[in-house]
């Protein structure tokens, strides 16, 4: 849903970018277009400047030939005696006193001259005309009568670009106002002073102007040109950076999205009880397990205290040791707290949580819960049971050390008793020998007293044996009550200790013992070594005298233990036999001396350091027993 809604807002930059780009083009394309207008204009001021300036000098050059009443000039080819002023002025021509002849050149016939002159020589045109001229070539062409016309309307000049033979020109024509000067000849043609009597068109080739125009033309398209590139490069980078950062920010966001819409799913799903708190300690979502485990609906526990849902001494743990130190350093872990339920009913929990502050600086935490209720009583029901079989062992272990301990006092009588017996035997034995009597009477004595020293013997014998049995139990009961004095055990000094007490055995029967690096362990020293005294005796005592004797120590951590393996090569251990050895007076071969005991003691030794001990065997081959201990104060295995 949320993917969705994220494309209403997502901003087109490809339909921007183009939209830019033909702005930008239109921009750059309509400054080109005004600049080179503007130049244009500029172009037809030059030359209407130009036109203008000539016109004055045309104006100056009449009003000073006006002056003068005209000027005289020697009379050739070109210049001839103007036949308009003939009758107009009386000394048209004269000679001078050497003879040479001159003729007087009124400011029209000049201006006509000079126009002639600019015709050839610069390609600039001029013309004197009016609408009503004396000279019939001085007639107005039709944009010139245009011109007249207007200025007779009050105008004073006009300007056009226009085409003359093929070529392009600005034509500028000016006002010729009657002035008093020029009423000498042309009063009778009725002007009177300030009236227009006509103009002077000048006419300027735009060649030049147009060539410079071209050349600027030329700067302008480079200058826009090169400007448009820039800018269009600028915007197709600009868009390609916000195209790449936008995606960046898009993969990012999906991310996020989907690890939202995940959590989500798992918070919902999730067979654990989990809640969110705010930095107040508010909930501000709960898993459905939550709800379901407390019994509660989602809209009675959100905005409430995550604390008002325990006891009341877990509330004040919660409150005073676990949320400032949770707030402080954003993790919490396995915290035994209680819950109460809708009903009532408490459950115990082991809570962990983490929380993050968001950029906005807000606190986001997950809570994990894990109801531990069960576990909890089946521990409380073990612990009540191993109490209960301490108490019992404890008992046990009583009767057999009074058992052991009293059967000893009898047992010594009996021994006594037996010697006594014996001792008599030999007596009465010597007695009879000694006061004669018959033989008969003798040998029916002897008869009956023959068998008296064996039958002791095996009186002995019993006492004997059972002897070491009440010892085994004894050092079995006092292995059981010892208190351990639990420390750190250099293990290698240890078993050194241990195994140097079979040096003799190993000098007499060659068997070679193997002793590794051990890792170090925590226990009783004394109980240790009688465990590894054991272990090893054992191995010697089982070895197989058909081949020569290995024995190997070696030890290793595993999983927070240290476990030591003593290793040997003889006669091994059937596998319906390896669980029962450790049981008590289980000897398998009863022609072996010993009673059963030795692993009893061990596996007892063992467990009370909360250790464990095993055996992997095949017989024939030889075999491996394992002891488990603890490495690490406080551990338990
Ligand atoms: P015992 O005093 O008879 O040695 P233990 O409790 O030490 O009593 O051993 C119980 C029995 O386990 C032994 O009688 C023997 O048959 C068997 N056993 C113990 N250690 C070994 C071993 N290293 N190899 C083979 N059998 C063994």
């Amino acid at each position: 849903m949320k993917n969705n809604n994220k494309n209403i807002f997502r901003f087109p930059i490809k339909r921007y970018t183009s939209a830019l780009l033909v702005f930008w083009t239109i921009m750059v394309l309509s400054s080109l277009l005004w600049n080179i207008n503007e130049e244009e204009d500029q172009v037809i001021q030059f030359a209407k400047i130009q036109a203008e300036s000539l016109f004055d000098k045309d104006l100056l050059y009449r009003r000073w030939n006006a002056g003068h009443g005209g000027v005289y000039v020697p009379v050739i080819e070109e210049t001839a005696p103007n036949p308009y002023l003939e009758g107009l002025v009386s000394e048209r021509d004269i000679t001078t006193h050497s003879g040479k002849k001159l003729t007087l050149i009124n400011p029209a016939y000049m201006t006509r001259q000079v126009h002639e002159l600019g015709k050839t020589d610069k390609n600039v045109y001029g013309h004197i005309t009016s609408l009503k001229p004396i000279r019939p070539e001085n007639a107005a062409d039709p944009w010139e009568t245009e011109a007249l016309k207007s200025f007779e309307l009050g105008k004073k000049e006009a300007g056009v670009v226009a085409m003359i033979d093929g070529k392009e020109y600005f034509r500028f024509m000016g006002a010729l106002v009657t002035e008093k000067r020029c009423l000498k000849c042309h009063e009778k043609q009725g002007y009177k002073e300030g009236d227009i009597r006509g103009g002077i068109s000048v006419s300027v080739p735009m060649a030049e102007h147009r060539a410079i125009l071209a050349g600027h033309i030329k700067i302008y398209f480079f200058e826009h040109f090169t400007a448009w590139l820039f800018g269009i490069c600028l915007i197709i980078f600009g868009s390609l950076w916000i195209i790449r950062n936008d995606r960046m920010r898009q993969n990012a966001e999906d991310v996020l999205i989907k690890s939202e819409e995940k959590y989500r799913y798992i918070y919902k799903n999730t067979p654990a009880m989990m809640h969110s708190i705010n930095s107040e300690g508010k909930l501000v979502s709960v898993s459905e397990h939550w709800l379901r485990v407390l019994g509660y609906e989602e809209d009675e526990v959100i905005g409430r205290r995550s604390t008002d849902f325990l006891t009341e001494a877990s509330r004040k743990y919660a409150k005073d040791v676990v949320l400032p130190n949770f707030f402080k350093t954003g993790i919490c872990r396995d915290i035994h707290y209680q819950f109460v339920k809708k009903n009532g009913e408490a459950i115990d929990v082991l809570l962990s949580a983490i929380s993050e502050k968001d950029e906005a600086g807000n606190v986001r935490s997950l809570a994990m819960i894990i109801d531990i209720t069960e576990r909890k009583r089946a521990e409380e029901e073990r612990e009540r049971l191993s109490k209960k079989l301490d108490e019992k062992n404890r008992e046990l272990e009583q009767v057999v050390y009074v058992t052991s301990h009293d059967l000893r006092s009898p047992l010594v009588n009996v021994h006594g008793y037996s010697k006594e017996l014996g001792r008599a035997v030999a007596e009465l034995m010597s007695a009879l020998t000694r006061n004669g009597i018959s033989n008969e009477v003798m040998t029916e004595v002897e008869e009956y007293v023959r068998d008296i020293p064996e039958s002791i013997n095996y009186v002995n014998a019993g006492i004997d044996k059972m002897n070491s049995l009440l010892n085994g139990l004894l050092q079995y009961s006092r292995t059981g009550k010892r208190e351990l004095i639990i420390e750190d055990l250099d293990m290698n000094k240890l078993m050194s200790q241990a195994a140097g007490t079979f040096l003799f055995q190993i000098k007499e029967t060659g068997v070679k013992l193997d002793v590794s690096d051990l890792p170090s362990c925590r226990g009783d020293a004394d109980q240790i070594d009688q465990v590894f005294s054991n272990l090893i005796g054992n191995a010697f005592k089982y070895l197989d005298p058909e081949r020569s004797g290995s024995i190997k120590i070696s030890g290793d951590r595993s999983e927070g233990r240290s476990v030591y393996c003593v290793e040997d090569n003889g006669i091994g251990i059937a596998p319906d036999d390896q669980e029962r050895i450790f049981a008590i007076f289980n000897q398998l071969d009863m022609k072996v001396t010993g009673e059963g005991l030795g692993l009893t003691i061990v596996k007892k030794i063992v467990e009370k350091h909360g250790g464990e001990v095993w055996v992997e065997s095949e017989e024939g081959k030889g075999s491996k027993f394992f002891v488990a201990l603890p490495n690490k104060a406080g551990d338990r295995v």
